[in-house]
C-alpha cells in the first residue's frame, strides 16, 4: 500500500514534476487534472481537488461543484508524458458538511455491487477477465511524412469493397477475416502490441496474451488474466489508455469502435467471470453440464434473463448493434453453450480446473463504461442466483450448434438480442429492478442514462448517412 510518504519518496526518486489525477466520466472516458509537485501535500487526500461535475455528465450546472479524492495506492508514473508525471485514480464526492461519495460515480457503483454480493452472502469476490479487441488505423500526416501509404477507415473499407487490402496495393495482403493469429510478415503490428503489453505489465496489469485478430484490416486483441471486478474496471481504463497512447506514439490510432468496417469482424470485449466464496471457486461442479455448478447455471440464467436490458450498459453505442449481426463470431441470439462462439454465453471447453471453471459473456464491447458494465453484469447474475433462474428451463440452451445457420423455423423459437440501441434502452426502461436492488444503481442514474442515450439515438438517426447518398442521390 502506497501512502503519502511513499509518494513523496517516489517523486524524488523519479524526478517527478507533475502530479496528475484521473477521473472517469459518465461515458467511460478518462479526464484529468494536474498540479505541480510543489503543490502536493497531505491535505489533498482529505479535502481533495474541486472540479466542475457538469462537464462530466454528472451534475446540473447550478450545483456542479464536486471533489475528487485521490487514492495513493493507485499511483504510477505515466509512461506517456514528456514531463515526468505521477498519476493517480480515486473517488468522486459530493460536497456537503461532510464530503460523501457521489452515488452515480462509476467506481462507486461497482464497489456497491460488490458490497451487495457480500451482504447477500452469495460470494465474497467476483473475478473477471475481459478481452480487448481493437482496430489500428494509420495517422495520415505521419505516414505521408514517412512516405508510406496510410491505412485509414476509408481506405480499409475501400479495400474490403474491392477485395484487396489497400485500394492502391495489388500485392498479396491478408484477406478480410483471414487475420486470426497471422504471423510475420503480415502481422505488422506485432512490435506495437508487444510494446503495449510491456507498458501494461509495468502498470501492474497481468497480460495473458496478444495476437492479430480475425479482421485482415489491422484488427488486434490483447487478453488479460482474471482479477477482482473493481480492480479490473480500473485496469480496463488503464488498458484502453495504454493501447490508445502507444498507438499514437507509433503513428497510428487505436479504436475500440465495435464495427468500424462494414462486413469485417467487429471489436468485442468478451468478459470471462467466476465467483469466489471463502477462497473457493463456486462455479465448478465436475458433474454439472460442462463442469459448471448449479450456482453458475443460475448466474447464467440471470444474465440471459436480463441480457436485453444489460445491453444498454454493455453495448451502449448505436455502433454496438452493427457488430451484433450474424457471421462474425459476435452473438445475435440469447443462449449458452460450450465452445460455441455464436452463443451469447460460451463456456470455454479448455478451462477445466476448479479455479479456472468459468464462462464468457460475448455481447459486451469496449464502448461501455467498464464500471457500470461489470456492475450490471454482476447484478444480473446475482438476480439469477437469488431467484434460481434455470437457463435450460427457460429454453435458453444449451445450444451446441451454429446459431447463425439454424433453419428459419428453429431460429424463430430463439429470442434475439436487441437489434438497436433504442431496443436495448426500451429493455432497460422496462427491466431495471435487478440493477437498483440494494441501491446499487441509483434510480437517478438509470434516468440520466436513458435520457442521454435516447438523445444520442435520435441525433444519429437524424444525420444523413453517406450510404443514403449512394442509394438516393440520383433518384
Ligand atoms: N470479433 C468477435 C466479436 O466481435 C470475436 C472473435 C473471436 O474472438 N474469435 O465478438
Ligand atoms: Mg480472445
Ligand atoms: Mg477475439
Ligand atoms: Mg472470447
Amino acid at each position: 500500500m502506497v501512502n503519502t510518504v511513499d509518494i513523496k519518496k517516489l517523486c524524488e526518486e523519479k524526478n517527478i514534476r507533475m502530479i496528475d489525477f484521473k477521473m472517469t466520466d459518465l461515458d467511460g472516458r478518462w479526464r484529468h487534472i494536474t498540479i505541480p509537485v510543489e503543490r502536493f501535500n497531505d491535505d489533498i487526500f482529505v479535502y481533495g481537488i474541486g472540479f466542475d461535475g457538469s462537464n462530466y455528465g454528472y451534475a446540473a450546472v447550478e450545483k456542479s461543484d464536486m471533489v475528487f479524492i485521490p487514492d495513493p495506492s493507485t499511483a504510477v508514473v505515466d509512461p506517456f508524458t514528456e514531463v515526468p508525471t505521477l498519476t493517480m485514480c480515486g473517488d468522486v464526492c459530493v460536497i456537503g458538511k461532510e464530503n460523501t461519495p457521489f452515488d452515480q460515480y462509476p467506481r462507486n457503483v461497482a464497489l456497491r455491487a460488490m458490497d451487495y454480493m457480500k451482504a447477500e452472502d452469495i460470494a465474497d469476490d467476483m473475478l473477471i477477465g475481459p478481452e480487448f479487441e481493437f482496430h489500428l488505423f494509420d495517422n495520415v500526416s505521419y505516414m505521408v511524412e514517412q512516405n508510406k501509404t496510410a491505412f485509414t477507415v476509408d481506405t480499409r473499407q475501400a479495400a474490403w469493397n474491392s477485395g484487396k487490402e489497400s485500394a492502391d496495393n495489388a500485392g498479396y495482403q491478408v484477406p478480410g477475416k483471414g487475420g486470426y493469429h497471422i504471423a510475420a510478415p503480415h502481422d505488422v503490428a506485432y512490435s506495437l502490441r508487444s510494446k503495449m503489453c510491456m507498458y501494461m505489465e509495468d502498470w501492474g496489469v497481468d497480460v495473458k496474451y496478444h495476437h492479430h485478430e480475425v479482421g485482415g484490416s489491422g484488427q488486434m486483441e490483447i487478453e488479460v488474466e482474471l482479477g477482482n471486478m473493481v480492480d479490473m474496471a480500473d485496469k480496463t481504463m488503464i488498458i484502453k489508455y495504454i493501447i490508445k497512447n502507444a498507438a499514437v506514439q507509433d503513428g497510428r490510432t487505436a479504436t475500440f469502435m465495435p464495427k468500424p468496417i462494414y462486413k469485417e469482424a467487429g471489436n468485442g470485449m468478451h468478459v470471462h467471470m467466476l465467483l469466489m466464496k471463502d477462497g473457493e471457486p463456486i462455479f465448478y461442479d465436475e458433474n454439472g453440464y460442462s463442469g459448471l455448478s448449479k450456482t453458475a447455471h443460475y448466474f447464467i440464467g440471470g444474465l440471459l434473463k436480463h441480457v436485453a436490458s444489460l445491453c444498454a450498459f454493455t453495448n451502449p453505442s448505436t455502433n454496438s448493434f452493427k457488430r451484433l449481426v450474424p457471421g462474425y463470431e459476435a452473438p445475435v441470439t440469447i443462449g449458452y453453450a460450450t465452445s460455441n462462439r455464436s452463443a451469447v454465453i460460451r463456456i470455454p471447453a479448455y478451462a477445466k480446473s476448479p479455479s479456472s471453471k468459468r464462462f464468457e459473456l460475448r455481447n459486451p464491447d469496449a464502448t461501455a463504461n467498464p464500471y457500470y458494465a461489470y456492475a450490471a453484469i454482476l447484478m444480473a447474475g446475482l438476480d439469477g442466483i437469488k431467484n434460481q433462474i434455470d437457463p435450460e428451463a427457460h429454453g435458453w440452451g444449451p445450444y451446441d450448434c451454429n446459431l447463425y445457420d439454424l433453419p428459419e423455423e428453429e431460429k424463430a423459437k430463439i429470442q434475439s438480442l436487441p437489434k438497436t440501441l433504442d431496443e436495448a434502452l426500451d429493455a432497460l426502461e422496462a427491466d431495471h429492478d435487478y440493477l437498483t436492488a440494494g441501491g446499487v444503481f441509483p434510480e437517478k442514474l438509470i434516468e440520466i442514462w436513458l435520457k442521454r442515450k435516447r438523445e444520442e439515438c435520435l441525433e444519429i438517426s437524424q444525420i444523413p448517412h453517406p450510404v443514403e447518398f449512394q442509394k438516393y442521390y440520383d433518384l
